[in-house]
């Protein structure tokens, strides 16, 4: 299940067909409204915060991503917490702050902790989920970015690797029909993914930004 810390909170989805189950904090905030294949725009509200549920087509799936301010948030595994930062803690990472000319005093005070680095952090250095330090947040949209590419490859390279087995068997058996049965259904994968790859330029043209 697809999870996303946000401020306080958790968010989560639960994409068992045919419906969506939207979870926050472990509590349904929605269920048998958003079907599993529909692609589209969903506005929560989490907290304080206004969040945009995309669900998005992946080739042949829908996925779904979590927006804040026009940003696309990575998730994580395990529900990063909300730290507080240190008593009298000033933000760590201003611009201008620990590497520069400004005196420590004139730093802004620190309003949280990262949730992964624990980097002291005032609001406007903090990343549009309120629990991560920019930084960490860069490095898990990278992570994500890493992951959605491997997504992309495994159904097709799975239908291909089982075509290919097949296509085998009916050589070494001496059955043509196997064999292009094997055949076909690696030309099928190869037809889908150009399907799925041309809807999804063509959906992700006409998408409003967030
Ligand atoms: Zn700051
Ligand atoms: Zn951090």
């Amino acid at each position: 299940m697809a999870g996303w810390s946000i401020g306080k909170h958790r968010l989560e989805v639960d994409v068992r067909a045919p419906f969506l189950t939207i979870l926050l904090d472990e509590e349904k905030m929605l269920e048998h409204v958003i079907p599993t294949h529909l692609l589209g725009d969903y506005p929560l509200v989490v907290g304080k915060r206004k969040v945009m549920l995309r669900r998005v087509r992946n080739l042949d799936v829908a996925r779904s991503e979590v927006w804040i301010d026009g940003v696309k948030v990575p998730p994580s595994e395990d529900p990063i917490p909300r730290r507080k930062p240190p008593m009298d803690g000033v933000c760590e990472v201003h611009p201008g702050g620990t590497a520069g000319y400004r005196e420590p005093g004139a730093m802004p005070a620190a309003k949280l902790a990262c949730g992964i680095c624990r980097v002291g952090l005032c609001n406007t250095c903090a990343a549009v989920d309120g629990v991560r330090c920019k930084s960490c947040f860069e490095q898990a949209t990278a992570e994500m970015v890493r992951a959605e590419r491997e997504l992309r490859i495994q159904g097709p390279l799975l239908g291909v690797a089982l075509g290919a087995l097949v296509f085998i068997f009916g050589l070494a058996f001496d059955i043509p029909r196997m064999a292009g049965i094997g055949l076909a259904a690696i030309v099928l994968v190869g037809i889908n993914v150009g399907i799925g790859y041309a809807k999804e330029r063509r959906e992700a043209k006409n998408r409003p930004s967030p």
